[in-house]
């Protein structure tokens, strides 16, 4: 790599509000309220990193300052003399401060007593906060001060990725404006616009890699293209991306669950073994599994009615896929799917993951050629002539909206695919009660990341503000696990098909 090398998160930085990558409701909202003069003394945008909340901070300082017009525009020109500066990051009326090095109240009140002070050079002096949470209260406390009667040529924009952290008293004193996580094909879309304008190669497959990879965000997407390009000199294909992701390829996934399903423990262990020494992340092999599993589960009834064309996998692959899915049943994968849910906290937890990996593949074994309730009772039915078993219909899924218990809100994670969130909050969360938006819960494990994504996902997913209220004595309630298990246990007919097997054990509820 050149010295001269810009980074190309550096280099492609949006500019304009009308390059923000993905965040339309944002843009629409400020642009309208810049145009109509409806200006905030305060604003705070919160998002995961990399989503753009710094960049949004620049170009709204451009839009109050820019000399292409005689008030705040929601086009800044970009080439006048305070859009320039401002860009280069060198206005004299637009500090930057980087929360996290400067927690202290000393420097708080240094910064704010310089408000005072008319701009120089713009119409507004413009304070921007980065990661805010960071302050220490009493710097807090000044701020509040000066948010409760700022100075009229002063506009303060926080920035935080953890808004939780941010004291109630500062959020009601600014407008607040999430970031969303950037959709894939968002990103797709832009990494590639971004290849051809660097001239490198970028295959489809690659960059759907990278804009998975990213998890919505814009800068590690591009950092991870940077690193795939110095890697590669410009020529970035699938093989590439994926040794550097430690990811095992499509290929071997399939051929890893064909092996699987077929019942063959020793082959199944050795492929793991193959898989893991050429240097795979076994986390990530489960992820891909995960995707495959919703992925044959999806596609089910398109196998059986002989269309595969949707599945995003080659043909050979197709082919094996299709293989694979005429020996399974639905019921089947959906077990599966809910052993694998179950093992990636387990995964995450361990310290030793290829154990981990390994005995999850034997679960899985077991789970692929053991029958399933519904059959077992069918053949007891057939059997004894005085039994009439019933199999009871699947219970039809909450609509994603409606969260009025704890029950609900694990249905609504499930359907949107929240794995991670939806794992945690089944084995971890003892629940109080649900109402009106208002979640009242105890946290087994107390992980302090847990209430902030899930109150960022119930706020986006119900569109309204959910309070989560964590109490700290536990009620001795039952997790939805254990409440599941338990109900699954106490059943007659269950209890009677277990004991059909000796070493039968309730591994996964779907
Ligand atoms: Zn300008």
């Amino acid at each position: 790599m050149d010295s001269n090398y810009t980074v190309l998160a550096r280099k492609y930085r949006s500019q304009d509000f009308k390059s923000l990558i993905g965040q339309d409701v944002l843009v629409k909202t400020l642009t309208t309220a810049i145009n109509t003069g409806r200006i905030a003394h305060a604003y705070i945008f919160t998002g995961i990193r990399g989503t753009g909340k710094t960049s949004t901070a620049r170009i709204l300082a451009k839009a109050l300052n820019c000399l292409s017009s005689d008030g705040p525009t929601a086009n800044p020109c970009g080439v006048c003399e305070n859009c320039r500066a401002i860009a280069a990051g060198q206005h004299i009326d637009v500090m930057e401060i980087d929360a996290a090095s400067h927690t202290g109240v000393d420097n708080m009140r240094e910064i704010l007593d310089a408000s005072q002070y008319r701009p120089t050079n713009g119409r507004y002096k413009v304070y921007i906060i980065d990661e805010v949470h960071m302050l220490s209260a009493s710097a807090f406390n000044a701020l509040l001060k000066t948010l409760e009667e700022p100075p009229a040529h002063v506009i303060f924009i926080l920035a935080t990725t953890e808004i939780r952290k941010v004291p109630v008293t500062i959020l009601s004193r600014c407008q607040r404006f999430d970031l969303v996580r950037v959709p894939v094909e968002t990103l797709k879309k832009h990494f590639a616009w971004i290849a051809a304008q660097e001239k490198i190669e970028l295959s489809d497959a690659a960059n759907e890699l990278l804009a998975r990879a990213a998890d919505g965000s814009v800068r590690d997407g591009l950092s991870l293209l940077d690193q795939a390009i110095a890697q590669t000199g410009g020529h970035v294909d699938e093989k590439s991306v994926l040794e550097m992701l430690k990811r095992a390829d499509r290929g071997v996934v399939v051929n890893f669950m064909e092996t699987l399903l077929s019942g063959d423990t020793a082959a199944a262990l050795a492929k793991v073994d193959e898989i893991y020494n050429n240097g795979a992340d076994l986390s990530m092999l489960l992820t891909d599994m995960m995707e495959w599993t919703h992925w044959a589960t999806r596609m089910h009834p398109a196998i059986h009615a002989g269309d595969v064309t949707n599945l995003p996998y080659t043909a050979d692959q197709r082919e094996q896929i299709k293989k694979i899915n005429t020996r399974v049943s639905l019921n089947t994968l959906s077990r599966i799917w809910q052993v694998m849910v179950a093992a990636v906290p387990e995964m995450q937890a361990s310290g030793n993951q290829k154990q981990c990996f390994d005995m999850l593949v034997v679960r899985l074994m077991h789970i692929a050629d053991m029958p399933s309730v519904p059959e077992i009772l069918k053949k007891q039915a057939s059997e004894t002539a005085t039994h009439s078993a019933s199999v009871q219909a699947p219970t039809p899924q909450v609509s994603a909206q409606k969260i009025e218990n704890a029950n609900d809100l694990a249905n609504a994670l499930q359907s949107s695919k929240e794995i991670l969130l939806y794992s945690y909050y089944t084995s971890n969360i003892e629940v109080l009660d649900v109402s009106d938006g208002t979640l009242k819960y105890f946290d087994r494990r107390g992980d302090a990341e847990f209430a902030h994504k899930l109150a960022t996902w119930l706020n986006e997913k119900t569109g309204h503000a959910w309070t989560l209220e964590r109490v700290t004595e536990s009620p001795h309630a039952h997790t939805i696990t254990e409440q599941k298990k338990e109900e699954l246990e106490s059943d007659p007919l269950v209890a009677d098909a277990m004991s059909l097997f000796a070493d039968a054990q309730i591994v996964g509820i779907k």
